[in-house]
């Protein structure tokens, strides 16, 4: 029997078992897939290594900060761009107009004096056409919600937003329309990445004593009897149970949980991401850290370049690049892996980042969990749900365990609540 059983290897799972040991409780974690790391994890293709989607590490919080000082780090100053339509602005948009066409800027312009005014509970369209006016609201980011949420802006609530997007005064908007030599307003000012290793090395000083057992795929709990059964035929005893699967299976795997619950966690969703991987026999695919692509007729919404992460990345002297395409039940991925590839090179070549003949390695697969969607009304469904297995004495942790738009640090954080356990 374990005291504390974790269910997740992720970096919630990590931090729960972790924080629990530092405090003499003894903790398992049992992880589905055959190595820890969850979204955090990286996988080899050919000496080329690809972090599971663009990631790197910030936080303001001194915990997080020092389990980062454990590894050699490389620091990024952020300077993301925007493809559109064949140009490249400067991150983001709305303060970086200077490379279109003037009378577009004069449209921009003119619809952001004229923003309607804020109102109370607006949806995310109209937030965003009150913060930017709908011009820059309709071309850019309520472009880039269909892709990147796969849901149009009227959809979704605001509440996910925080500081992720830029609001700028008027004059900011105009230096932006006539100047390329505009400051960052990038809400981090810098973005930290192992030296060596990929993004999961962070978690190593922490996963390194941990009693991991991976293969292990819980499908059934009884509360009751505390007891989890896993699908290998194996069964576990716990005293306390610490869960970072995603809130909606974890609701399914209790077979008293009633039908009012089953069907709010049943109607929370989330998008899936298809990452397409490549690595180029060149030395510099592309030359942005990363960029966010609101061109329709391009399927990704997202692509970054591990080996400018780390050189580490890639065998000496080659580059490689991951586009970053979601889909979801309500916006399902037209294409086939070998379909959505060959779409990707081609983008690769329309914008100009590299040409098919210097593609060395190519990969596909499918991230099932990305983004929980914060479609409207979303948040008291949840809430519902997580009272009730909250009720069963169950502790959710993670991005997916708390259904929350969590960075690694917050999920890293929500896995030290471990602590107000019982003792
Ligand atoms: C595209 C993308 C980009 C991101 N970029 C950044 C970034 O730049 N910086 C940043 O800080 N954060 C970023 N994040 C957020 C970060 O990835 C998450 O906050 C964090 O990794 C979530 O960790 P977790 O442990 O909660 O979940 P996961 O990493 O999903 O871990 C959950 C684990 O549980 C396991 N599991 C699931 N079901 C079961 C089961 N039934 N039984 C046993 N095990 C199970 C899974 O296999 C998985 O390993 C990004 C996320 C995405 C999707």
């Amino acid at each position: 029997m374990a005291e504390i059983l974790v269910l997740g290897g992720g970096v919630a799972g990590i931090s729960a078992a972790w924080h629990a040991c530092k405090t003499g409780r003894e903790a398992v974690i049992f992880e589905a897939k055959e190595r820890w790391g969850g979204l955090l994890d990286h996988f080899m293709v050919d000496g080329f290594r690809f972090d599971n989607a663009v990631h790197f590490a910030f936080s303001s919080n001194e915990d997080y900060r020092k389990v980062l000082e454990m590894t050699e780090y490389i620091t990024h100053k952020p300077e993301p761009y925007n493809y559109e339509q064949g140009r490249w602005l400067k991150h983001p948009v709305q303060n970086n107009l200077f490379p279109l066409p003037a009378d577009d800027k004069v449209a921009a312009i003119k619809s952001f004096i004229e923003r309607p005014d804020q109102t109370e509970n607006p949806n995310y369209r109209q937030w965003l056409e009150q913060q930017f006016g709908a011009v820059i609201a309709d071309r850019f980011p309520a472009r880039y919600t269909e892709k990147y949420w796969t849901v149009p802006a009227e959809k979704l609530s605001t509440e996910w937003i925080g500081n992720r997007l830029y609001r700028p005064s008027l004059d900011e908007v105009l230096y932006g329309a006539m100047t390329d030599e505009t400051p960052s307003t990038y809400y981090l000012q810098e973005m930290l990445y192992p030296k060596r290793g990929g993004f999961r090395s962070f978690l190593e000083p922490l996963a390194g004593d941990l009693d991991i057992r991976t293969g292990k795929r819980a499908i059934r709990l009884n509360p009751a009897n505390k007891i989890v059964e896993f699908s290998d035929g194996s069964a576990e005893r716990y005293e306390y149970l610490v869960s970072s699967v995603p809130l909606p299976e974890l609701v399914q795997m209790i077979d008293i949980s009633p039908d009012a619950v089953k069907m709010a966690a049943s109607s929370l969703w989330a998008t899936s991401a298809a990452l397409v991987s490549l690595g180029f026999n060149c030395p510099q695919a592309g030359e942005h850290l990363w960029f966010y692509i609101y061109d329709k007729d391009i399927m990704p919404a997202r692509v970054h370049a591990p080996y400018r992460k780390s050189p580490d990345n890639v065998p000496a002297g080659l580059s490689s690049l991951q586009f970053e395409t979601y889909f979801s039940a309500n916006s399902p991925l037209k294409s086939n892996a070998d379909e959505l590839t060959a779409h990707v090179i081609q983008a690769a070549e329309k914008m100009k980042l590299a040409s098919p003949g210097d593609i060395i390695v190519s990969d596909f697969r499918v991230l099932p969990y990305a983004n929980v969607v914060f479609d409207r009304g979303m948040t008291g469904r949840r809430d519902y749900v997580l009272e009730y297995i909250k009720g069963l004495g169950i502790l959710p942790v993670g991005r997916f365990g708390l259904w929350d738009y969590l960075w690694s640090d917050q999920s890293f954080l929500s896995g030290k609540r471990v602590e107000n356990l019982p003792v």
